[in-house]
């Protein structure tokens, strides 16, 4: 399909709301039935029907056809979070006595789903360097039911081969699952690549604004209903109409906001890498980058998310450059228009911090929309002050 049709026409028929281009934000909890039979049909099979926004809504069912066919996915369902949308087709797919295989360290939400809900119930999971898909296929137990995937990862951007991946895990029955949140469907199809569930934080690059929560789950019709029929409705997790809305909106300048993040990012890691304070940029179109071939394989472009180090990587001075930092601000979340510094420093206990730990060094930038000279005078004054 299209993606101009997609992001300015699927899904909307301006006929029934007065021809506007902008869809209504249909703010309703409930809607009404005239007859008895109609009501009884739409409470039979919820997934159909316009009954009740915990479950379907008609600004929602906009956003879903977009995102569905944006992954070119039969289906998708709309999350109050990312997280939710990881965490809720886990919950429906898995029963007690099952196994996970997960890449080493996901978000950290989803690690602390795997290591602290899910044992709750029962469900194990072993974590294995997913770089070498050979570590995938030895995990494998009898009972293990998801291979969970996150490619690119979002601080050290290791890769895993998703078709490769895929493809031993239908010989197997087990079900694969992706965290697609840095690529989203423009630079990356998990789905064309064999991939059975594409899980999303629409946080960050679909709404684009920093100004929503939101997630996205997509997959085939049949998987889609059997998590909305149960643990969807059961655990409540449906978007407001309102931040729908706003998701429609940041659709509609994604491809352009991507592009401008992904020809930034290049210039800012080219002036970094210029640099003599500055040692390793991790970025997976990076020339230097270890999985640089398989990235351009089955990514079509990047994003604005990169993680690099200082060749003196003591406390004081990655402190001292983030704080000097005037424009780029320090904040979780990526993806918005505003350039975001986070050192991984600021998630370890100052007695903790080991200086020869590699993960410790890091300090992960996202590139928003601002000019490249902008950020790159800011990163400069930064570092001119801290050396
Ligand atoms: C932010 C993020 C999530 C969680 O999304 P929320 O919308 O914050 O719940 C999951 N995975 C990745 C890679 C993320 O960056």
């Amino acid at each position: 399909m299209d993606i101009s049709y997609i992001l300015n026409e699927l899904g909307e028929d301006r006929e029934q709301y007065f021809n506007a281009v902008s869809p209504p934000i249909m703010q309703s909890s409930n809607f009404t039935f005239k007859t008895v039979a109609d009501f009884r049909e739409a409470l039979s099979d919820e997934f159909e029907a316009t009954l009740y926004s915990r479950g379907q809504n008609p600004t929602l069912n906009i956003l879903r056809q977009k995102l569905a066919a944006l992954d070119g996915a039969e289906d998708a369902l709309v999350f109050s979070s990312g997280i939710a949308a990881i965490t809720v087709p886990i919950l429906a797919l898995l029963k007690q006595g099952d196994h996970i295989i997960s890449v080493e360290n996901p978000y950290s939400w989803t690690i602390k789903l795997f290591n602290n809900l899910l044992p709750k119930y029962g469900i194990t999971t072993t974590f294995v360097d997913g770089s070498d898909t050979k570590n995938i296929q030895q995990a494998i137990q009898p009972n293990t039911k998801l291979i969970y995937l996150e490619s690119p990862n979002t601080f050290s951007y290791d890769l895993q081969d998703l078709a490769a991946i895929a493809t031993i895990a239908k010989q197997n029955n087990i079900i694969t699952m992706i965290d697609n949140s840095y690529c989203t469907p423009l630079y990356q199809q998990p789905i064309k690549l064999g991939v059975d569930l594409v899980a999303q934080s629409a946080t960050k690059y679909i709404g684009g604004h920093s100004d929503v929560v939101a997630g996205v789950l997509t997959g085939s019709k049949t998987i889609i209903k059997q998590i909305f029929d149960h643990e969807f409705l059961n655990v409540g997790a449906a978007l407001s109409p309102h931040s729908a809305w706003l998701l429609i909106r940041g659709l509609r300048t994604l491809p352009l906001r991507l592009q401008r993040s992904f020809e930034t990012t290049k210039r800012v890691i080219a002036w970094l890498k210029q640099q003599p304070q500055v040692d390793k940029i991790l970025w997976p179109f990076d020339e230097n980058f270890k999985q640089r071939e398989l990235a351009l394989k089955q990514m079509l472009g990047c994003g604005g998310l990169f993680s690099f180090t200082l060749k003196d990587s003591s406390l004081e001075k990655i402190e001292s450059f983030c704080n000097k930092l005037q424009h780029i601000l320090m904040a979780v979340s990526w993806g918005g228009h505003e350039s975001l510094i986070i050192p991984a420093i600021a998630g370890v206990k100052q007695i903790e911090y080991d200086p020869a730990n590699h993960r410790h060094q890091l300090i992960r930038m996202y590139v928003g929309l601002e000019e490249a000279d902008y950020l790159i005078n800011d990163l400069k004054q930064a570092l001119n002050q801290s050396f």
